[in-house]
Order: structure tokens, then C-alpha cells, then sequence
């Protein structure tokens, strides 16, 4: 019985030994409400509000803790310089994690890092990379800078760990610029205060924002365009509900904005989409333009994402995309990894469109990737270009979900369910 007893103790606290050493893993996420931004430029400092979100993995190992800072995303309105005003401005991770070295006697985490910086001035100035593929050109790739610099988080009364509630911080990013390609912003300095809020095992739900925007009077004109977007946005949101089990990402759509301008109904020249685009700046959101058809659809596949994985991101894209007309005028665009080419379909025939736009405005390239700033998406995924006479395909992938990526991105609760219908 002694024996036993022995034994038995033994092995509760050689067992409680084994389960105190695996990683256990959690999750700091919180919303960046109202930042006080110092933004230097020719002009001198000037102050202006930033928004957006910070995600912190934290593994505990015994006592030992090790954080990852896995997303920071911040965007604000801009500030004037010293011949026009930056626009929209954002920053944003490349994509990898960066360590955060965790200090319990000051309760600091800090790190030295590297953010993409975009402003929409850099787009109206240097334009877009060539970034398309043969047969479709759906995406227009800004040119970025980087800005490097240290990152402090002071979290108030310590850090202790655990599987649900909050706990208040005060963050401190200082970026100067490292990499320029406008030069328009020198540094950038931000103070926050963070309410994260803690979960164990997987990180809240991932919003983006949408805005769609349609051509006519408002919602009781029985002209106005958009018809199509009910059902194309229903399938966006349907193919990225199966990242559900890598990673939650969700989208959430504004009520329309209608623009009583008939000429954008048919847009005829691609100068005539950039003026559209430049309608409407909804800072929390990618606008969703739906015109009725655009003349030069096939060289776009009926529609395309500009400024994409930035928060300046825009969608142009057109009623046709349920109603592609016959004879169709360009062939099915055939990706060099699928053959045989599909056949040129005519009329409802494009319901993954939009799910493949909004996979630009996160960031996605196309298969295999990545390209020009973009990030690697899964060949066979619904990120292979198809043309206008042709859907994107009907599946997710798990690599797709992993890099998706935007400053838009905020942290909110929300059921996930569904898987990716290819694992990478
Ligand atoms: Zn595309």
C-alpha cells in the first residue's frame, strides 16, 4: 500500500513535471481605439488620430513566457504635406512574427521591427507595379516604403496569464523611414493605450470591412446598379468562412453608398474607373464599386482590386459578372498549372469573383506567388486568375488564410466554422 502510495506520488509529480513543460499557448488581442500619431513630414510634426489592431501570441512554457507580436495593423486619415496631403495612410507587418522580449521586473515587452508604410499620394504619383497575370491584369499592386523602429508595451499591473479577460496596456511605436520610394513621411510616432483581451488556444475573429458602392439614386431606384453584388458577396463570405479552423476571418458590409452619376454606369476607358474610385473614401473600409459593364472587361476579367493589402484597397467590378454577354469577346484565361483551358461560358458565371478580389485586398497573389509585394497563394485555389468568360475556382486554402493580410483587419468575436477545402 506504501509502495503504491509512493508510486502514486511519484508519478503526480513527475506527470504534473510533463504537463507543466508543454506549451500552452494564448492570445493577446485588442483594438487600437484612438491613437495620438506624430507624423513628421516637410512640414513639419503634425498630430493625427490612427486606428486599428494589435495581436499578441503568448506561449507559456513552465514559468516561462514567450510573446509574438503577430499582427499590427494601423491606419489614419493622413496629413497634409508640403504639395498634397498623403491620403489614406496605413501600416502594417510583412507577414512573418516578430519576438517580443518580455521584461517581468518592468512588466515591458519591446522589439525593434520593419512596417510597410502606403499612402494613397505614393499610388497617385508613381501609379501601380506590374503585377498581373498573362490574359487578366485584376490587380494593381501599390509601390510601398518601410519604416523601422522599436515597439514598447507597458502592460499595467503585469502580465498574468490566463484564459479569458482583459488586461490594459500602454504601447509606444517610434518608426523612422527605411526604405523609401516618395519619401513624404520621415517618421512616425505613436502612443496607444490597448485594452487586449485574452483567449487560450485560437485568437478571435478577423473583420474586414466592406463598402460597397452602386450607380443611381439610392435604394428605391429600380436602375441602379449592383444587382449583382448580393449574391457575389454571399460567396465571398461562403469561401472565407472555410478558413474557419486556421484562422477566422470575416467580413462585414456597410449599407450601400449610391452616386447619382449615370456617366459612371458604363465605364468606357480605364481613366474613367480611376476618377469612379477616387468617389468615394471610406477610411474603415474597402469600397466595393459596382458599375453595369466596363468596355475593356476582358483585359481586367470583368473587374480588379487597385492598392491591394493596403487599407486604401478599392474594388471595381460590374453587374456582368452574372450576366458575361455572348459571344463572349475574350477567351477563358487558362493558368499554365491547370490545363486544359475551361470553355467560355456566357452569362451567370462568375459568383468567385469577388471572393478572388477581396483575396487581393488581402494581400493575396496570384498562384503560386508571392509577386511584387503580394503574398504566395495556393495554385488551384480561387486565387487563379480565370478571365471574364470564367469563374476563379470554388476553393479555399489553408496558405490562403494563413497570409491574408490588410490594416483593416480588426479583432472582433464571431463563430468560425468550416475548413479550407485544400490544407495548403
Ligand atoms: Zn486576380
Amino acid at each position: 500500500m506504501r509502495k503504491f502510495v509512493l508510486v502514486a506520488l511519484l508519478f503526480g509529480a513527475f506527470g504534473s513535471v510533463m504537463l507543466a513543460a508543454q506549451p500552452q499557448e494564448y492570445y493577446l488581442t485588442g483594438n487600437v481605439r484612438e491613437a495620438t500619431g506624430i507624423v513628421l513630414t516637410g512640414r513639419g510634426e503634425q498630430r493625427v488620430p490612427f486606428f486599428g489592431a494589435i495581436g499578441i501570441k503568448v506561449t507559456l512554457t513552465g514559468k516561462r513566457l514567450t510573446l509574438l507580436l503577430t499582427d499590427l495593423n494601423l491606419v489614419s486619415k493622413g496629413v497634409p504635406a508640403k504639395r498634397d496631403g498623403t491620403g489614406l495612410m496605413s501600416l502594417m507587418g510583412d507577414g512573418g512574427d516578430t519576438k517580443l522580449f518580455w521584461n517581468p521586473k518592468t512588466g515591458q515587452a519591446l522589439s525593434e521591427l520593419s512596417l510597410i508604410l502606403h499612402y494613397e499620394l505614393i499610388d497617385k504619383l508613381k501609379g501601380f507595379r506590374k503585377a498581373g497575370s498573362k490574359g487578366e491584369m485584376d490587380v494593381f499592386v501599390p509601390f510601398t516604403e518601410r519604416m523601422r523602429g522599436k515597439f514598447v508595451i507597458k502592460f499595467l499591473g503585469g502580465l498574468q496569464v490566463r484564459e479569458k479577460g482583459k488586461t490594459s496596456a500602454e504601447c509606444e511605436l517610434d518608426l523612422e523611414l527605411s526604405s523609401a520610394v516618395l519619401g513624404v513621411v520621415k517618421r512616425i510616432r505613436l502612443l496607444m493605450r490597448v485594452e487586449f483581451n485574452w483567449t487560450r488556444l485560437f485568437a478571435p475573429a478577423q473583420y474586414l470591412r466592406i463598402q460597397p458602392v452602386f450607380i443611381g439614386t439610392g435604394p428605391s431606384d429600380p436602375n441602379a446598379t449592383g444587382k449583382a453584388f448580393h449574391e457575389l458577396m454571399k460567396r465571398a463570405v461562403d469561401l472565407w468562412d472555410r478558413c474557419g479552423s486556421v484562422r477566422c476571418i470575416k467580413f462585414i458590409v456597410n449599407p450601400p453608398l449610391y452616386l447619382n452619376k449615370p456617366a459612371y454606369r458604363v465605364l468606357e476607358t480605364e481613366a474613367e474607373a480611376a476618377t469612379l474610385r477616387s468617389e468615394v473614401n471610406v477610411a474603415d473600409a474597402v469600397e466595393v464599386f459596382v458599375v453595369e459593364r466596363m468596355d475593356f472587361a476582358c483585359s481586367w476579367g470583368g473587374g480588379a482590386c487597385f492598392s491591394s493589402g493596403t487599407a486604401a484597397a478599392k474594388v471595381v467590378t460590374c453587374d456582368q459578372q452574372l450576366e458575361v454577354p455572348a459571344p463572349c469577346p475574350c477567351p477563358a484565361y487558362c493558368p499554365a498549372t491547370c490545363p486544359p483551358c475551361p470553355p467560355c461560358q456566357t452569362g451567370d458565371v462568375n459568383y468567385y469573383h469577388l471572393a478572388h478580389e477581396l483575396g487581393h485586398a488581402l494581400n493575396l497573389a496570384h498562384p503560386p506567388g508571392p509577386t511584387g509585394g503580394l503574398a504566395a497563394s495556393t495554385v488551384g485555389s480561387n486565387m487563379e486568375p480565370s478571365g471574364f468568360c470564367c469563374d476563379n475556382p470554388d476553393a479555399q486554402s489553408a496558405k490562403n488564410c494563413r497570409n491574408a493580410a490588410n490594416p483593416l483587419l480588426y479583432w472582433s468575436l464571431s463563430i468560425c466554422r468550416g475548413w479550407p477545402d485544400i490544407r495548403d
